[in-house]
């Protein structure tokens, strides 16, 4: 629930929205007129859209909870991954458009239905429009948690206006090598970018905290997606995270299998081995960070289809 009146919302959902005139929302700065029907790399401009707003619960434990993360995921991205796993929504941008006024009655909705956070899956290039629809529902009675979940490529500035508004930051930390990012991505300065936006973060909310049911209330949970030949760089994406707090927890995730334009691709075309993702455990282990989130490593032995059945942390957080 945000700490600041809806008045103040409103006020920074105008901010925000003037920022899409000429667009500066993200790291690409386009710089095309949103508002004039104009679009940039994320191809999206005066509203947000969304493919589907349900509970979802694939999500790591605590968020998703016993009741599920009321998750509302929004069309295009500002990322191009070649192997993206939702590019029928992020590149091929389904979905459909819809009003702050109506997308406010749809995260109430979301609270009926007892889930425990209301989770805006790449909310970037929607900011304006998501935080207008947070002022009015907020007005309405909604209390619970709002996730913040980013690929990382997120500006200091930006983020900077939703101090007091996003309780949990749920950001990527994809790659430690631009080389990789720039390739597989299309995020240029992706390694510096994500290191500052994810300080910003912990600035705002610090490490994730538990209530006595563990679920999540706020605070920052880190994840990483483990690719296949190491070009994740995950041991430096590690440093840089344990250099900020050893306590900020990390879900390292296994579930990466080659979609898109990753299918045949000589590095993205197939799953991770057990063999690498235990080799990426150890690396966490030996930088020092404390609390992860871990997948199904015995599904990757037998060669399980994904499955994004993620395990209890291996080490406790603290509860409220
Ligand atoms: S939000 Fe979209 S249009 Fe705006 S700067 Fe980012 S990619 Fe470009």
């Amino acid at each position: 629930m945000p700490t600041i009146q809806s008045a103040e919302i409103l006020q920074r959902s105008r901010e925000l929205k003037a920022l899409l005139n000429p667009c500066e929302i993200c790291p690409r700065q386009c710089r095309i007129k949103r508002l004039e029907g104009q679009s940039g790399y994320c191809r999206m401009t005066d509203t947000a859209i969304v493919s589907s707003i349900l509970p979802h619960h694939g999500e790591e434990p605590p968020i998703s909870g016993s009741h599920g993360s009321g998750t509302v995921f929004l069309s295009g991205c500002n990322a191009g991954c070649i192997f993206c796993q939702n590019y029928q929504i992020s590149q091929l941008r389904l979905g459909q458009r819809i009003s702050a006024e109506k997308l406010a009655l749809e995260f109430l909705k979301l609270q009926q239905a007892d889930c425990h956070n209301i989770n805006w899956v790449t909310p970037t290039p929607h900011l304006p429009f998501l935080i207008e629809a947070l002022a009015i529902a907020v007005d309405r009675g909604l209390t619970i948690p709002i996730v913040y979940n980013t690929n990382g490529y997120d500006r200091l500035e930006i983020l900077q206006l939703l101090d007091g508004i996003v309780d949990i930051y749920l950001p990527d930390v994809k790659y430690s090598a631009d080389v990789w990012a720039e390739e597989f991505s299309e995020l240029p300065y992706y390694s510096e970018i994500s290191t500052i936006a994810v300080r910003e973060m912990y600035r705002q909310v610090g490490i994730l905290q538990l209530d006595n049911r563990q679920i999540a209330r706020h605070g920052l949970l880190v994840r990483h997606l483990v690719l296949p030949e190491g070009t994740a760089g995950s041991r430096r994406v590690f440093e840089k995270i344990a250099a900020i707090d050893p306590q900020i927890p990390v879900s390292i995730m296994a579930q990466y299998h080659p979609c898109y334009r990753a299918i045949n691709h000589p590095v993205l075309g197939r799953r991770i081995t057990a063999t690498e993702y235990r080799h990426v455990l150890n690396e966490f282990d030996e930088v020092g960070l404390e609390t992860t989130y871990l997948q199904d490593i015995d599904g990757l032995e037998r060669g399980d289809p994904y499955l994004p059945d993620f395990r209890k942390p291996k080490r406790n957080i603290f509860d409220l």
